[in-house]
């Protein structure tokens, strides 16, 4: 008997919603799925997909309290309705657990307290989950409610990677540190590959590169984070679809005293840089078509991507002291493998080594696209979050 979860992934001013078989398989098909978009202003949307179909209405959408009621009756209307079907649990997707959560939680109360609290170090992010938490529990009041955090995989990173080198009063005053996210991904992924290598997950140190429209890498040593490239905030790290990624701080004083408001430096960093910064496009699909005709600006920050990611593989490779894999997920990840190999390009020494024809294989599924002579193996292995925090919801269901 299937496991139904509902899914519930509340941003800024849309909502992604799943039901899915929180037993399934890792390519498991979710039974639906859907998208609230555009929430606070007048051209507002509902999307559900169903069995093969797509339903879309468009109507104004106040708040996330609205959008999730609306969205609720529009699978009530087409008998998928939360209430029609036999749910076990409900998954929320919380971006900032701060350090108050490890791992994932049974929501009551007092944790959706604790969640409200967390709001200023996610200004952008908690105040939507927690308004998807409430309306959700007001709706679905007899299912019980699980928070996944982003940051839970990175709570336990080793000081020297999770502390920044920033005054001590200040950075505890302000609880600026490292969290790290993308975490449910990069555990789903991480423990793939025990069954993948044929070995026990601790002994494995592994690399993961989650490629999205966010972007982020981590070193997992016998399943335990040590190490990743996003920091306090999801703007760390490696360059992004429209996100810097690292740059230098002092670039923020000379844009202020330059006379940019903070919200413009804020979002000139979050949405306007990175591959979309650089050459104005932020789907690999548009970048590839660009770089065919030559486009110099789409070399350019093709060039700068592919440096990063090498820089942050070199840097994660030397702590770990010995890597047994390479893993590639999240939709660039998954889907372009001319960043796989030039990611990986001439790096045979290090015992590393791509063969071009399993690169090249999409088949969808976890796989090996290394050469068997390779020492470090390297894999691309689908993600998929929404499972991951539907087994989570459903493995604290069941305690
Ligand atoms: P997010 O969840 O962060 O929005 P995804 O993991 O869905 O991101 O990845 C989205 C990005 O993946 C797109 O912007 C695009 O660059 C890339 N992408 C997805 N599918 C393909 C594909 N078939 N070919 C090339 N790039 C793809």
């Amino acid at each position: 008997m299937t496991k139904l979860a509902l899914v519930l992934n509340s941003g800024s001013s849309s909502i992604k919603f799943q039901i899915l078989d929180a037993e399934g398989d890792t390519d498991t098909e979710p039974l639906i799925s859907g998208l609230v978009e555009r929430i606070g202003e007048d051209n507002g949307a509902i999307v559900l997909k169903v069995g093969g179909e797509k339903y879309e209405i468009e109507t104004p959408i106040a708040d996330h309290t609205e959008g999730l009621s609306k969205a609720f009756d529009l699978m009530t209307e087409h008998n998928v309705g939360p209430t029609q079907l036999d749910l076990v649990a409900v998954g929320h997707r919380v971006v900032h657990g701060g350090q108050l959560f490890s791992t994932p939680v049974l929501i009551d109360d007092q944790i959706q307290g604790m969640i409200e609290d967390l709001i200023p170090l996610a200004p952008l992010h908690n105040p939507a989950h927690v308004a998807g938490i409430k309306t959700a529990r007001e709706i679905l009041p007899n299912l019980p409610h699980v928070a996944v955090f982003d940051t839970g995989f990175f709570y336990d990173l080793p000081p020297a990677a999770a502390v920044y080198a920033l005054n001590k009063e200040v950075a505890s005053e302000h609880g600026v540190r490292r969290y790290g996210f993308h975490g449910t991904s990069h555990e789903f992924v991480s423990k793939q590959t025990p069954a993948l290598l044929g070995k026990d997950l601790s002994e494995i140190n592994q690399i993961t590169f989650h490629l999205g429209n966010g972007a982020s890498v981590s070193a997992v040593s016998g399943g335990r984070a040590v190490d990743t490239s996003m920091g306090m905030t999801p703007l760390a790290g490696l360059m992004m679809g429209t996100r810097t990624g690292d740059i230098d701080p002092g670039v923020v004083f000379h844009l202020y005293r330059n006379g940019l408001s903070i919200d413009e430096i804020d979002t000139i960093f979050n949405k306007k840089s990175g591959l979309k910064g650089i050459c104005g496009a932020n789907d690999f699909r548009e970048i590839n078509r660009m770089i065919a005709d030559d486009d110099p600006d789409a070399w350019l920050a093709y060039n700068i991507y592919i440096h990063q990611l090498r820089r942050y593989l070199g840097s994660y490779m030397i702590p770990l002291g010995h890597v047994d894999a390479i893993n590639f997920t999240a939709g660039v990840g998954e889907n372009v493998a001319q960043v796989r190999a030039d990611v990986l390009k001439d790096l045979e020494a290090y015992g590393i080594k791509i063969d071009p024809e399993r690169n090249e294989n999409n088949t969808g599924e976890a796989r090996l696209i290394s050469t068997d002579d390779s020492t470090v193996k390297v894999f691309v292995i689908p993600t998929n979050e929404e499972l991951a925090i539907a087994q989570y919801a459903l493995e604290l269901t069941e305690k």
